[in-house]
């Protein structure tokens, strides 16, 4: 097992970058610990393709360094670094069976014949290749040629890491949860830390120990699941996490009070935190903690409801509460109409406030 480092990575794909949105990496510091399933989630061109590279050695970083239990691989070759590493598509030998595809990685390490026959067969039940282990490759499905690229990458037993880049995106929707659900206990079986590259939250947070949410080049947070959801440190982890994302509406300060929309609330001792600051404030709660209830001063925003969306046992209202919007999740037998006044009821716990694109500390 091995503990994976990055310190100050930068990267750029032009020779000479001079600005900074020359840098598809901005300044990555994280350490990625042994034996955890990880999450990179980030939308399309935030980077993680680029952070999966440079961390498997197909891409060496324009500036910075990545280290291995403290041995500075920055410049060694991907052949070198024992990782596994899943495409988005399939890389497998065509002319190779299904068996010898899988045997490949551990025939080229001098892994011995008989343990290569348990840990392909192994692996062959796990991902439902055990029919086709002695056809040839070639005219396989996609699918099918995609689960064997899965094994390959997870038959060794003694890699550093295992990188996987979007690798269910051929993958049939009505297959997905359960070969997440495979990868995730092979995952757990070996005991290997695994690297999951995908812009889909659900997936993300179904599969990992540790997400690691990235946007135009930065890491923005990282943390578990629960963690990202009831506290995003960033607005963009608020709102790109949780279906619908996080509110933002822009508040101010007034003496000892927060001011949202029409509604007041006392801060105590969090004022001198606020008042610190220069950059423009919002409140942010996700409508997973929005309810609907009587006007309570210093407790409710009034509003007006302009929308009801059903989903099945839930609903979603968009209330206008002076010219921002915010939307909350409520139960179905919760009765609001369009045009109605309400008011909406903050959960105190869930209530946060951001300076910026960063969340203060109240
Ligand atoms: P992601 O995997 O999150 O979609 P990428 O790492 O592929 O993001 O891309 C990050 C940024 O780098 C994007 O702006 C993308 O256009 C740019 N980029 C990626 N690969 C190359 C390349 N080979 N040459 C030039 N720019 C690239
Ligand atoms: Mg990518």
């Amino acid at each position: 097992m091995t503990e994976i480092q990055m310190k100050n990575l930068r990267h750029s794909y032009y020779p000479n970058p001079k600005t900074e949105d020359d840098y598809a990496l901005k300044s990555v510091d994280l350490t990625w610990e042994e034996g955890l399933a990880y999450a990179l989630l980030g939308p399309s061109g935030s980077g993680k393709t680029t952070m999966l590279n440079i961390l498997s050695g197909l891409l060496t970083a324009s500036e910075g360094q990545v280290l291995f239990d403290g041995r500075d691989v920055t410049r060694l070759d991907a052949r070198d670094r024992n990782i596994a590493q899943v495409f988005q598509f399939p890389v497998i030998y065509e002319t190779m069976t299904v068996g010898e595809n899988l045997a490949f990685p551990l025939k080229t390490r001098k892994v011995p014949a008989a343990q290569i026959k348990d840990r392909v067969g192994f692996i062959a039940e796990e991902l439902g290749l055990t029919a086709l282990l002695g056809r040839k490759a070639r005219g396989l499905s996609a699918e099918q040629k995609q689960r064997i690229s899965l094994g390959r990458g997870l038959v060794r037993e003694d890699v550093a890491a295992i990188l996987l880049d979007e690798p269910l995106t051929v993958i049939d929707p009505a297959e997905k949860m359960a070969l997440r659900r495979t990868l995730k206990s092979v995952q757990l079986h070996l005991g290997v830390k695994l690297i999951y590259v995908t812009h889909d939250q659900h997936e993300a947070m179904t599969l990992a120990d540790r997400v690691v949410v990235m946007d135009d080049g930065e890491v923005v947070q990282v943390g578990s699941p629960e963690e990202l959801f009831e506290n995003p440190a960033h607005k963009f982890v608020g709102y790109f996490i949780g279906t619908p994302g996080m509110n933002f509406v822009d508040c101010a300060l007034d003496g000892s009070d927060l001011v949202v929309g029409n509604a007041r609330f006392a801060l105590n001792g969090a004022v001198q935190t606020l008042a610190g600051t220069s950059k423009p404030l919002s409140f942010g709660i996700r409508p997973d903690f929005l309810s609907l209830s009587e006007a309570r001063p210093g407790r409710t925003i009034p509003g007006t409801v302009t929308r009801v969306e059903n989903h099945g046992d839930e609903q979603i209202i968009a209330v206008d509460v002076g010219g921002a919007q915010m939307l909350a999740r409520v139960e179905d037998h919760v009765r609001a109409r369009a045009g109605e006044n309400v008011h909406l009821n903050p959960d105190p716990q869930a209530m946060r406030v951001f300076a910026g694109q960063r969340v203060v500390d109240l």
